[in-house]
């Protein structure tokens, strides 16, 4: 019975966090229910899905058997099992060529500067060797990596600017692969959303800029503050990058904006915490333009509804629950509250404010004054969270 279910039917997502959890409820409005692989059954989407299968992320093969189209929320994902399934006839979306990218950046550095690309200046960090001979060449500070995104929950970016500091970093990360790269003078981080189908039609978003704080994306702005030939520029760019990888799906393109030029940083390939913005922002969510693309059906457009839109993430702290201020926080018009269901902790996403606008000036605002309802403060104009 459940094997004559038409395709469009067996969408299955891998990994069940917030990314899982809003794609879910864009395929839903589309009369699709996906399927979950959680890995445990308080994960954000599980809690939302009675059907969810709570297995190990080893799982995926047994998993994929029913379904006809995969799709990820998250990183940690054995390629080399994606590869074998994708070679028989699974549909893998965004596709392994895409995915290695993502996952592995060293990889991706490799092969986009291959491409002509335009990369930070990288090396692989083996041992202590490489990252000396890498910063004679380039001098200090230097940026090390870990390779693999998204295994961890802390950041693995260290800027480095001596000889010892590196050596501290090397000695105390010797359990995972490393790069080493070139410190950018970064203007502003951009990051392009775009969604491309099959065929290789394909539409980009407004481009957001991205403030991090402690390597973590904290503040996203749209549109960005730059003109319009950087940003036909890095939409080309983002285009050019998708039709190379022969992505379908969302993809999520972070780019550096030098003196020199665009550099690209790093690719998600899956909707991204940069692209929220567009739920309320633009006339189709990232989230829907992923299961449309996936699913091979016509794109929406990506065009903004509003002069401006501001993203603000809402981390967890010690002595907050979000969800017990969301009163306050909802009584802020123009601001969108969304939270993901989960256990507050420290440092924890558990959700973000939209706001959108007339203005940057204008949503920012808005958007602080819901954050900071959200984490239970009294909100003074112009101070950063
Ligand atoms: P993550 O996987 O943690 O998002 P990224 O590679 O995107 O790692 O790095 C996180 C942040 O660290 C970037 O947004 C940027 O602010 C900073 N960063 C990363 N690489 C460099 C670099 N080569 N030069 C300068 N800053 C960098």
């Amino acid at each position: 019975m459940d094997s004559q279910l038409p395709a469009i039917y067996r969408l299955g997502i891998v990994g069940a966090g917030q990314i899982a959890r809003m794609t879910q409820q864009a395929a839903l409005q589309l009369g699709i229910t996906p399927r979950l692989l959680a890995e445990s059954i308080d994960d954000s989407a599980a809690l939302a899905a009675p059907d969810a299968r709570f297995t190990h992320p080893d799982a995926i093969a047994s998993f994929a058997e029913v379904c006809e189209v995969i799709t990820f929320d998250h990183e940690r994902i054995d390629i080399g099992l994606l590869q074998a399934l994708e070679n028989d006839g699974m549909q893998i979306r965004p596709g392994t060529k895409t995915l290695r990218a993502a996952f592995d950046k060293l990889h991706q550095r490799r092969i986009l500067s291959m491409k002509g690309f335009q990369v930070p200046a990288f090396a692989e960090a083996k041992g202590p060797d490489d990252v000396i001979d890498f910063a004679k060449q380039y001098s200090y500070p230097v940026v090390i990596k870990g390779t693999k995104a998204g295994t961890q929950s802390k950041s693995q970016v260290w800027v480095v600017s001596s000889q010892e500091e590196a050596l501290k970093v090397l000695s105390e990360q010797s359990q995972q692969e490393l790069m080493v790269e070139q410190h950018m003078d970064i203007l502003t981080e951009l990051t392009v959303i775009l969604a491309r189908r099959p065929g290789g039609n394909s539409r980009t978003y407004p481009i957001a800029e991205v403030t991090n704080k402690d390597g973590v994306c904290q503040q996203i702005n749209v549109p960005a503050d730059i003109g319009p030939h950087i940003a036909a520029e890095a939409r080309g760019l983002a285009k050019e990058l998708a039709d190379y990888l022969g992505c379908v799906g969302v993809l999520s393109v972070e780019l550096f904006l030098t003196a020199d030029g665009l550099v690209v940083n790093e690719l998600a390939a899956r909707p991204s915490n940069a692209g929220h913005f567009t739920i309320e922002a633009c006339a189709t969510s990232q989230f829907e333009n992923h299961v449309r693309a996936i699913l091979d059906y016509p794109l929406g457009p990506t065009e903004l509804n509003f002069a401006a839109a501001t993203t603000l993430n809402v981390l967890g702290t010690a002595d907050c629950d979000p969800a017990m201020h969301l009163s306050d926080a909802l009584a802020i018009e123009g601001a969108h509250v969304h939270l993901y269901g989960k256990m507050p902790k420290p440092g924890r996403k558990l959700g973000h404010v939209t706001a959108v606008g007339n203005s940057v000036d204008h949503t920012s605002e808005l958007a602080c004054q819901a954050e900071a309802a959200l984490l239970g403060r009294r909100y003074q104009k112009g101070s950063s969270s």
